[in-house]
């Protein structure tokens, strides 16, 4: 019963960005990719966007603009973070094109959809605990950690929906 469900898990995993990661939990691709994200922004951009199209072309510029460097730098970044006994270079990231960057819709913050069909429009940047909204008074004004693995912006995002 335990293994199946665990299966499943993993299979679940296999709808990301980078196939040969797959067999990870989600637990370590989650986290392979945030710091994928995190390193690649520091590298083409900016503290603020207001608005999307700039963080997709700030980074379609840089990728297009020299290849060589963004090779270079790709795969320095891969060789810091890829995890243990996985070799990575930049041809791992094919799918990565300036459309899988966005603009969270719930926090603002710049982020990449590593979902096989790039439909996320919710970061991932915050594990979610335990995510207090409204008012202390209210029933059923708290959620519980029972989500697993989902993120503060997901969970304030079911809030808001939750109360209108
Ligand atoms: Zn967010």
């Amino acid at each position: 019963m335990m293994l199946s469900q665990e299966i499943k898990a993993r299979n679940h995993g296999c709808t990301k960005m980078i196939d040969k990661l797959a067999y990870l939990t989600e637990k370590e691709q989650k986290h392979f990719y945030r710091q994928l994200t995190s390193k690649l922004l520091e590298v083409f951009g900016q503290d603020y966007y207001e608005d999307e199209t700039d963080l997709q072309l700030d980074f379609h510029e840089w990728k297009n603009g020299d290849r060589k460097d963004y090779h270079e730098v790709v795969d320095s970044i891969l060789s810091e973070i890829a995890p243990e006994g996985i070799e990575m270079n930049w041809r791992d990231l094919s799918k990565l094109n300036y459309k899988r960057w966005h603009l969270c819709s719930v926090c603002g913050e710049p982020f990449l959809a590593i979902d096989k069909f790039n439909k996320i429009r919710i970061c991932n940047g915050q594990d979610y605990k335990r995510y207090k909204i409204g008012n202390e008074n209210r029933e059923g004004s708290y959620y519980k950690a029972t989500e697993k693995g989902k993120s503060v912006c997901f969970m304030t995002y079911k809030a808001s929906k939750a109360n209108l």
